[in-house]
């Protein structure tokens, strides 16, 4: 799978860790839909406190509806 960079465990990150350099992305294992979702638009309207995996729980797939086991990955945006 995609695994690059320096990332702590994803388990691990809150969303005042996250940075503009970061991208987040969010897969349905339903319908294999994958999300890509600024750090900045997670965070809204979110306490910095909240984990990924906190998230993860609420996150809903846009394109079949489903709610369970939808992963968040949180990768390095390439520098250009
Ligand atoms: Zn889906």
């Amino acid at each position: 799978m995609e695994q690059k960079g320096n990332i702590p465990p994803r388990y691990a990150i809150r969303l005042g860790d996250l940075r503009h350099w970061h991208v987040v992305t969010v897969t349905c294992p339903t319908c294999g839909h994958k999300g890509r979702v600024e750090a900045t638009t997670l965070g809204r309207s979110r306490p910095d406190h909240t984990r990924l995996m906190d998230l993860e729980r609420k996150l809903r797939c846009r394109q079949c509806g489903n709610r369970e086991d939808n992963r968040i990955l949180v990768s390095m945006a390439s520098r250009e």
